[in-house]
């Protein structure tokens, strides 16, 4: 049994890691590999290594001690804030976390105290997508409790946009946290802190050449595994999109009608169904479902062929006009975007194949 599967090509996934890697670096940035979207599988975290990738960053303590235990070098970074109830784990298998409340830090403080170590901290700034972040006022108040914590060393701003609420990055936004940094390194008494101030959706205001001076570290993931930048909704220049191929299998080939027959409920997610009256169609059933995969992010590759919805364990599609032959046991490809990557690599049915 092969499918479904996930066909990775990871020379593609290190040539956008080399390629991005080297685009930031000319800017003075540094690029953190963000391993989530992938639940940071060594293979795919190996590829990004040999594209020049030093640091990486991943919102799940799991999935940095995974890097940790495949021997994957380089800063493992927390990029979501730690729970209390996961210090232990964070310093066990972060260098560093992102970090927003003082609470938390004095817990992680404590924690590394206790284990004889140093957890390096990124204070997060809000500076309008309002997800994750200290308002900009109040940064060095919180620097300046942290400064008297010995398990912890603050070093370096850092923001998010493009994510929660679709801020897009901007020279002005930006500036806020160079800014910003300037004033911390004067609380801190350090020469030069690490300013993290942008994912994919920040590629743009490098190759525009509109990023402030002292931004020095992007967090990239989308760009790099799927050449693609979501919030700006365009392909990043210079990536390669087909890194990764779905593949499904046909278990069902019938002519049906286009509309159920009957009273229609809700469907088994809350939904309530619609449908056109195309008359009889050739409708294709392919083991996987919405269990392994959002539906709305995955797109089949072959001509005339259509997705018509699905249910946790079946993707129905409607094959009336494909080009193509298709019979019981066929295997149909789909090209995916980062949103159908997530859900792919965290199903353990879904197997992943590398070329
Ligand atoms: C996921 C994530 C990123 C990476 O974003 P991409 O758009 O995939 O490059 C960067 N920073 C944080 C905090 C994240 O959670």
């Amino acid at each position: 049994m092969d499918t479904p599967r996930l066909e990775i090509h990871l020379n593609k996934i290190k040539e956008n890691a080399g390629y991005i890697n080297n685009l930031l670096m000319n800017k003075g940035i540094e690029t953190v590999g963000v391993t989530k979207g992938f639940c940071a599988i060594p293979e795919i975290a190996t590829a990004l290594s040999q594209g020049g990738i030093r640091k990486f960053g991943d919102s799940r303590i799991e999935n940095l001690k995974t890097l940790c235990q495949s021997g994957i070098e380089g800063e493992k970074i927390l990029i979501r804030l730690p729970m209390v109830s996961e210090a232990y784990e964070v310093i066990k298998w972060a260098d560093t976390s992102v970090n927003s409340e003082i609470e938390t830090i004095k817990v992680l403080s404590e924690e590394a105290e206790k284990h004889n170590k140093v957890h390096n901290i990124i204070l997060m700034v809000d500076v309008g997508d309002l997800r994750e972040g200290i308002l900009p006022e109040e940064v060095i108040k919180v620097a300046s409790e942290g400064k008297n914590l010995q398990g912890i060393r603050i070093i370096g701003l850092g923001t998010n946009v493009g994510c929660y609420g679709g801020v897009l990055p901007s020279k002005e936004n930006t500036k806020i946290l160079v800014d910003l940094g300037r004033d911390l390194e004067k609380e801190l008494d350090l020469e030069k802190i690490t300013i993290s101030g942008g994912s994919t959706c920040g590629i743009k205001l490098v190759e525009e050449d509109n990023i402030p001076d002292g931004i020095n570290q992007y967090r990239i993931g989308e760009g790099i595994l799927v050449g693609y930048d979501s919030t700006g909704d365009r392909p990043v220049p210079g990536t390669c999109s087909n890194t990764m191929q779905l593949i499904a299998e046909v278990i069902e080939l019938k002519e049906k009608d286009s509309i159920p027959k009957g009273e229609i409920g809700m469907d088994a997610f809350g939904n309530k169904p619609e449908f056109e009256d195309k008359g009889k169609r050739k409708r294709a059933i392919l083991a996987i479902g919405k269990q392994d995969v959002d539906l709305d992010n995955i797109f089949p590759l072959l001509k005339g062929v259509e997705i018509l919805g699905g249910s946790s364990d079946h993707l129905i599609l409607d094959v009336t006009n494909s080009k193509e032959a298709i019979k019981i046991g066929t295997r149909i490809p789909f090209s995916i975007n980062y949103g159908g990557m997530l859900r792919l690599m965290t199903s353990p049915y879904v197997k992943k194949l590398f070329k």
